[in-house]
């Protein structure tokens, strides 16, 4: 306070207590007088005041004081060391009594007391040291102020270390502050952009549009956030990520713009590379199995609009798991991608070439004008492949199987028109290797309903819609039945009664051609399981497919089948088997027929006489039965010739000791020539129709009362 001799001179407020002071009157009104004024000076100003004795018992404490401490006036004077209520802590406290006592009281110093609730205030206090050794206290308390600066100064240096680039505009969009990363981001100082407007950034002039979306979508909304083409001082264009918000008085007055952004140029190009990688093959670096079907999708349409033809080729290497396994995976992936850069020579630049996985690699080839153009390029493609590859010590020699399907021509989706180059491609395996194959639509319906009849003779297999007639064979002379031959039906639900001419030569080399043996022995098993139980004792001949004939479990088969009916055994059995192209492998059929016989079944050689018959197969395979063919037994009767086959076929059944049985014996006559050749064995319409299991005990039981002619069952 520097008003000291001119205040009193003047009778100012110190004059006017010294004049109290020296007055006698002192005891009287004056001095209410001086105690309210000092009363409403020291209490009620918003100064923190207090004082404090010799002792550091408290003598003065402010209103101002009670608000900033919560402690109230009487407590604190009541305390004996009032001091300890501010600073709990012992150290900090014999720190604070230390500090008190070297304390310039003419200068403001700062300290940080708790209150009644244990915040930290921060104030400063200057202490007046009084002549009796009294000190007296004026402080303020700054710990919102210091509270704000912190915070300031915290947003300062966010701003000044945000790796992104930070941008704060006025209301009318001019850049009032940019920070460092703006700077390393955008090329542009500080003090050249200030009072510009974003613009300057580059996208405004090139893209104005978005730049102007951008400004409209914050005209509504409160902030936006995309991807922007940014273009900095040097020139140079480059993508940033870009968020920008309104900052708005509490009315709701636009104050500012804040744009933070970054540099996205590596992540974009991390992206473009985790995109190319998905594409693309990493050994060939080829496009992928995807990114092929994508160019393909795309090029259909075009394709179609200009009216030119497209092929779609699928190719297929020959031969590559060999080298794969001989030389190693090192050696195969060398291959892949000598062949990889070969398909590349072979094509146009417009053209695209994908490897789909494994040696399969795809090529479209657009613009064509024939089918030739396109078999030229496969031409060029399969003498390129074919030339020897060369690998770190050796050559390697690889060719491939080609599959193409032209567009429109095949005028399909893109999925299955490289659906339909692979189904061509496996043609061209299927008939050799080395070559290329066209889809042919027509062919593809066929195998189509063949695997579509195979499935329903699956689903007959399955269903028991399967059964077996049986026709007696018989000893003419005698006037005996000597066996039966079961004969397969299917009982079709739609078509009837269907024999084995109507579906036989599907099954046949399939894939039900094992389970339905199987099951052909199984039926027969139950049925002469069935039979012992009624008194009949019939040898049940049964038909073999040679295919399965010549499989190496088909003994197995058969011995695990017989192994399941305990009562039974082989000799209730006999196979007839026909000589067919699967004799090739005449040994395998001949280890099976000698198994069979092993175990007790009797062998025949059916319909001996046509197809693939041997006479040296008699000698070599385990034969114990002929059965001459129909054909022969028919034309018996008119033809010499005929006649004199049968003749011989039984006399070679006699001179190797074999039974001899005729079949198609269809009316009496036959029979009765049978007999006069030196045959006896029989089996024809004119003795039984093949006949469900029920009727063969009622047949037999009349069977030869009547005579041996024919009788429908
Ligand atoms: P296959 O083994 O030579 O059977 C004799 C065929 O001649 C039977 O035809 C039978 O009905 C027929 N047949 C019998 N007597 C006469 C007759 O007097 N005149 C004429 N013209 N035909 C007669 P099916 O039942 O149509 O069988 C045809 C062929 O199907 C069989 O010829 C056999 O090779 C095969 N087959 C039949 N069942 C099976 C079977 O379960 N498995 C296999 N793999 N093939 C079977
Ligand atoms: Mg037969
Ligand atoms: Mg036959």
């Amino acid at each position: 306070m520097g008003m000291d001799s001119d205040s009193r001179a003047e009778g100012g407020l110190l004059a006017r207590l010294a004049d109290a002071c020296e007055t006698t009157d002192v005891l009287n009104g004056r001095r209410d007088d001086l105690l309210a004024l000092i009363e409403q000076l020291f209490g009620r100003t918003p100064i923190m005041l207090n004082g404090f004795d010799r002792q550091r018992r408290c003598i003065l404490w402010n209103h101002q004081c009670e608000r900033a401490f919560g402690w109230r006036t009487d407590e604190v004077m009541a305390h004996p060391d009032p001091l300890a209520l501010f600073y709990p802590d012992v150290t900090e406290y014999q720190d604070v009594v230390a500090g008190l006592a070297s304390h310039d009281g003419s200068r403001f110093q700062e300290w940080t007391p708790r209150t009644r609730d244990g915040r930290r205030l921060t104030t400063l206090w200057a202490n007046v040291v009084l002549p009796g050794g009294d000190r007296l206290c004026i402080g303020h308390d700054i710990t919102e102020q210091r509270e704000a600066e912190k915070h300031r100064r915290l947003a300062a240096s966010v701003f000044e270390s945000s790796y992104d680039a930070i941008m704060i505009t006025d209301a009318e969009q001019r850049i009032c502050d940019v920070n460092a990363a703006f700077t390393r981001i955008t090329g542009y100082h500080r003090e050249e952009v200030l009072d510009l407007t974003p613009g300057m950034l580059g996208t405004a002039q090139r893209n104005a549009e978005a730049y102007e979306a951008i400004c409209q979508h914050l005209e509504t909304h409160h902030n936006w956030k995309g991807e922007i083409i940014g273009q900095r001082r040097n020139g140079e264009t480059y993508p940033l990520l870009l968020s920008a918000s309104v900052v708005r008085d509490d009315q709701g007055q636009r104050l500012h713009y804040v744009a933070t952004f970054s540099d996205i140029t590596l992540l974009k190009r991390h992206q473009e590379e985790l995109h190319r990688l998905a594409r693309h093959d990493v050994l060939t670096e080829l496009p992928n199995r995807r990114h092929f079907a994508e160019r393909l999708e795309a090029a259909l349409p075009r394709a179609r609009r200009d009216e030119t033809l497209l092929a779609v080729c699928f190719l297929d290497l020959d031969g590559f798991k060999p080298i794969n396994d001989r030389l190693g995976h090192a050696a195969g992936d060398q291959v892949l991608i000598t062949v990889s850069q070969r398909l590349r020579h072979a094509i146009r630049a417009n053209d695209v070439l994908a490897r789909l996985g494994g040696d399969e690699f795809a090529l479209l080839l657009g613009d064509l004008d024939s089918q030739d153009e396109c078999l030229q390029v496969v031409e060029r493609i399969h003498d390129l492949i074919g030339r020897p590859i060369p690998l770190d010590d050796s050559l390697v020699k690889t060719s491939s199987s080609i599959g193409i399907t032209l567009f429109p021509h095949d005028d399909s989706e893109a999925e299955i028109l490289l659906r339909h180059a692979d189904q061509a491609m496996y043609r061209a395996k299927r008939s050799g290797k080395n070559r290329h194959c066209l889809f042919d639509a027509r062919h593809y319906q066929e195998e189509h309903h063949s695997r579509r009849r195979l499935d329903r003779l699956e689903q007959a297999l399955c269903g028991d819609e399967f059964l077996l007639h049986y026709q007696p064979r018989v000893d003419l002379r005698r006037g005996e039945a000597c066996g039966l031959e079961a004969l397969l039906r299917w009982q079709h639900p739609e078509h009837g009664l269907l024999e084995p001419a109507d579906f036989l030569p599907q099954l046949l080399g399939s894939r039900l051609e094992s389970p339905l043996g199987d099951w052909v022995i199984e039926r027969i098993l139950d049925q002469l399981e069935q039979w012992r139980h009624q008194g009949l004792a019939l040898r049940i001949g049964f038909n073999a497919s040679a295919n399965d004939l010549a499989l190496p479990e088909f003994a197995e088969r058969l011995t695990r089948a017989l192994a399941r009916h305990p009562g039974l055994d082989g000799r209730m059995l006999e196979i007839e088997f026909q000589e067919s192209a699967a004799m090739d492998d005449q040994q395998a059929v001949s280890r099976a027929l000698q198994h069979c016989r092993d175990m007790g079944l009797r062998v025949a050689l059916d319909d001996f006489g046509t197809g693939y018959s041997s006479l040296s197969h008699l000698r070599e395979l385990p034969i114990d039965i002929l059965k001459i063919d129909k054909r022969f037994v028919a034309a018996m009767l008119d033809d010499d010739r005929d006649t004199a086959l049968v003749q011989g076929i039984l006399q070679i059944g006699a001179r190797l000791g074999l039974d001899v049985i005729a079949e198609g014996i269809e009316s009496p006559a036959h029979g009765e020539r049978l007999l006069q050749l030196g045959g006896s064995l029989a089996q024809g319409y004119a003795i039984a129709h093949p006949m469900p299991a029920e009727q063969v005990l009622p047949w037999l039981e009349r069977w030869p009362a009547s005579g041996w002619h024919s009788r429908r069952p």
